[in-house]
């Protein structure tokens, strides 16, 4: 009987993933775990603990920071008020107790549990790691979540914990894409992961890399990854994007993304995520029953709350209460409603090769709409049919970018989130962010509003705060390829107001085992930074690597200025930071691209 594969192999793994640079090293490193370590057999049981977002099979833990915070405490007997307890519980947060590691809830986790389990491997195996968190998933009260961490601690040591966690909180920041971890593993997993969703299925049918595999179409029943929007900074952009084609201009509605799939009266509501939300079950089945003339389908479209005393859509965010509501039979005056802007499979057949005109008019046979509840989005029917006259309409087609524009104008007045411009004569492509429909989001371009970038480097402060960072230099993304993440970051501000010291120092704290100087002789700084030869802009200490940053999103009183200091073409005079967000991967920042754009439309040039 060959070995069975050790946590601490895929611990190994994950360290040198972190570690190793560039890219293509990440990805020979899983090669080789593969090939060195995994028979085919192995590879699902592996591949869930390295894309463990991408799980399906065992159910959600209902585990966030703050509840495994406690069951880490009860699991290792800690006194709820020790200050071990308190950090965990404060993971969060700065000041003097909680270390350089604020922020991330599964190094702090780490730091104590180090003191208590030491550094000799637990010997757990990869299936019993599955196993147990199997049982997690289907654990239903905390006592026996507890009593699970308590056996997991028992056969890990700390470096192995910190992962174990880490693939609970389901995020690895391990600085390798989804994407290159599928392409490493066969050349068609990624495709075949992107229409069916299923993990399991990828790696059972994808076992010989040499091997290629028929393209699969999507089935009723399978989670599809949906397309997606390009966002682009105003009218004339999208117009300038789509040029020349046919252009459906749509109100972009603020809800939950849903794909509801019909069997006959087996209905399913997958999200975004490809969670299956069977809450939906209840406020919508029958009414999905009753008035989708087919027997077999897929609805792409957005599900919202209709409030039918206002008569409109009610605000994003009561999506789940109004859901709770239908399943306790409580009547309201809000209920759910579904608008259907897309149909991706009727009947025994895919439709997602067609035209998105084409798919209109599916859509339009497929679907009975009824008002409030089940709505269809098509330019020349649907929502509009029953509009109130004088209102702005949901779907229209454009014929010009003042129409664009319009229609624009109209959505910010109704203070919807935006609007969706898209190619009629497009086809639908699971995960596709291409440009075959574009995003105009108000947010974009009003002058003034919240900007997401990195910290790249700090300057030190003087005073109280001699010796320790108290400004940021921070940077915008490189973008090229809208896909991919940013490769380089390029100088844009120098920012230090706006947070409590509290705050600055966390951030300050939280950043310093990877601020790295580069003095003289070597003054370079890291390769994926672009900076002009200005000194007031060389910082103290530069952030080793992008991966390992944090983003700030800043605000500035005035107006932009033209930059001679920094590397992007404009910079912000009076910069102040708003928030430091923790929740945004750092390949999240803002584009020099976008930024530029955002600068033009606001100055009206
Ligand atoms: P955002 O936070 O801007 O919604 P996202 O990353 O969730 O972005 P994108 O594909 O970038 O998703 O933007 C399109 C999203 O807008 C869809 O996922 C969908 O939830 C929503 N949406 C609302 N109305 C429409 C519409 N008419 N057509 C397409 N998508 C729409």
């Amino acid at each position: 009987m060959t070995e069975e594969i050790k946590l601490s192999v895929l611990v190994s793994l994950f360290t040198w993933i972190q570690r190793s640079r560039p890219s293509a090293k990440k990805r020979s490193k899983f090669r080789k775990f593969l090939d060195t370590f995994c028979k085919p057999s192995d590879y699902f049981s592996a591949m869930r603990l390295i894309l463990p977002s991408l799980d399906r099979e065992r159910g959600t833990y209902g585990l966030k920071e703050s509840v495994l915070a406690i069951c880490l405490i009860d699991a290792l007997g800690l006194s709820r008020d020790s200050a071990d307890a308190l950090r965990l519980v404060n993971w969060r947060k700065g000041g003097a107790n909680t270390g350089a590691n604020a922020g991330n809830f599964a190094l702090v986790a780490a730091e104590i549990l180090q003191r208590r389990q030491g550094t000799v491997s637990g010997g757990l195996t990869i299936k019993e790691l599955n196993e147990l968190l199997d049982r997690l998933a289907s654990a239903e009260s905390r006592a026996e979540k507890t009593a699970i961490f308590a056996t997991l601690i028992n056969k890990t040591n700390a470096q192995e914990m910190k992962w174990v966690i880490m693939i609970i909180l389901k995020d690895l920041k391990l600085g390798i894409t989804e994407k290159s971890i599928f392409q490493e593993f066969h050349p068609d997993a990624e495709d075949l992961f992107n229409v069916t969703c299923d993990l399991k299925l990828v790696c059972e049918k994808l076992r010989d890399p040499t091997q290629r595999h028929k393209r699969q179409d999507i089935e009723v029943g399978k989670a599809v990854r949906p397309q997606l929007a390009l966002r682009v900074r105003d009218p004339a952009a999208a117009w300038k994007k789509l040029h020349g084609k046919e252009v459906v201009v749509e109100c972009k509605f603020d809800g939950d993304r849903i794909q509801i799939h019909k069997n006959g009266t087996d209905i399913h509501y997958y999200s975004r995520n490809f969670l299956d939300h069977s809450e939906y079950q209840h406020g919508m089945s029958n009414i999905i029953t009753q008035n989708i003339l087919v027997d077999r389908c897929i609805l792409d479209g957005e599900m919202l709350v209709w409030d039918s005393t206002l008569n409109q859509f009610a605000e994003f965010g009561s999506n789940q209460e109004i859901a709770k509501a239908a399943k306790d039979g409580l009547d309201s005056d809000r209920q759910l409603c579904y608008v259907a802007f897309d149909i991706l499979y009727v009947g025994d057949t895919s439709v997602i090769h067609q035209s998105l005109k084409e798919r209109h008019e599916i859509l339009q046979k497929v679907v009975k709409p009824l008002k409030g509840r089940l709505e269809i989005l098509v330019p020349n029917g649907g929502l509009n049919a029953n509009r109130p006259p004088g209102e702005p309409c949901w779907s229209c087609i454009a014929h010009s970018v003042n129409d664009v524009e319009r229609f624009f104008k109209e959505t910010i007045e109704n203070r919807d989130e935006g609007i969706v411009i898209k190619d009629l004569n497009s086809k639908w492509e699971p995960s596709d962010r291409s440009g075959k429909w574009l995003k105009l989001k108000p947010d974009y371009i009003r002058a003034g509003s919240d900007l997401d970038v990195l910290i790249i480097g700090g300057y030190y402060g003087s005073g109280r705060r001699g010796g320790e960072v108290a400004q940021f230099l921070v940077g915008l993304a490189d973008r090229p390829d809208p896909n991919a993440y940013p490769r380089r970051f390029i100088s844009f501000c120098r920012v230090g107001t706006g947070l409590t010291d509290d705050d600055l120092e966390t951030v300050a704290k939280k950043l310093k085992p990877y601020f790295r100087k580069y003095e003289y002789p070597k003054k370079m700084q890291p390769s994926f930074y672009q900076v002009t030869n200005h000194s007031k802009e060389r910082p103290d200490v530069w952030i080793e690597s992008p991966e390992k940053s944090i983003i700030l999103s800043i605000t500035s009183d005035i107006r932009t200025i033209r930059s001679e200091v920094f590397a992007a073409p404009y910079s912000l005079r009076f910069p102040r930071i708003d928030r430091v967000r923790y929740d945004k991967p750092w390949h999240e920042c803002l584009d020099v691209q976008s930024f530029v754009e955002l600068v033009h439309s606001s100055n009206g040039t």
